[in-house]
């Protein structure tokens, strides 16, 4: 499936992004956090279009054509390829934060187990953890950074309209996990996304273990 490029986009941008989408995936998928072709990782391009995984591919293997180009309601540009199913998710972010250049979504077990627990909370409020200050713009443990939880669904539209009430309320949005799902979050560009990621992966690890210990 080739991918026939915008006149906007240059084959050397192209090519840098996908293989930074690339090279994220390889390594998550060794950390455990993709299993059976799960999750979906993207970058943006410009303010229009955005570079993402293709629906179904193995993401310890990709490759850079395994990397399509949307524009930024999701729809395919240039090829004819599937995104994965949850790509508005992706390019919502980028069209609600101007300044966030990389989405990362995963499903680790970890994740997968806290989305759950807290599923009946409708959010993870993480406090008092030194690790909190990986994610941009925290800089004390003495805070609270609120992690929401929303149900899931195999209509887009629905989770979509989620993430806008959160943020339309006001509220500082870092990352969202889905019920049985995993988790969405995102950066200015791939080593500040991959430090968020790894952050809430070793935080939702910790509040487990809280929880298993009957703290
Ligand atoms: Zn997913």
């Amino acid at each position: 499936m080739s991918q026939v490029l915008p006149a906007t986009i240059s084959p050397t941008l192209f090519a840098e992004r996908a293989d930074a989408i690339v090279t994220a995936a390889a390594e998550l998928a060794a950390f455990g956090w993709t299993p059976a072709t799960s999750s979906n990782f993207s970058m943006r391009l410009d303010n229009e279009l955005a570079a993402i995984t293709i629906s179904g591919r193995d993401k310890g293997k990709l490759a850079r054509d395994d990397i399509m180009i949307v524009d930024m309601d999701g729809k395919a540009v240039g090829t004819a390829a599937r995104p994965s199913a949850e790509t508005e998710l992706h390019t919502q972010i980028y069209r609600r934060y101007p300044a966030m250049n990389v989405v990362l979504h995963t499903h680790s077990r970890t994740q997968s187990v806290a989305s759950r627990l807290f599923s009946k909370d409708g959010v993870i409020r993480l406090e008092g953890w030194e690790l909190q200050k990986a994610i941009a713009g925290q800089t004390t443990h003495d805070a609270t950074l609120e992690v929401p939880v929303f149900p899931n669904t195999q209509h887009m539209p629905e989770l979509v309209a989620r993430v806008d009430a959160w943020l339309d309320a006001g509220k500082p949005l870092y990352a969202y996990l889905i019920d049985g799902h995993g988790i969405y979050t995102w950066g200015r560009d791939m080593p500040e996304t991959r430090r968020h990621l790894e952050a809430l992966e070793f935080l939702l690890g910790c509040e487990l273990d809280l929880k298993r210990l009957g703290a």
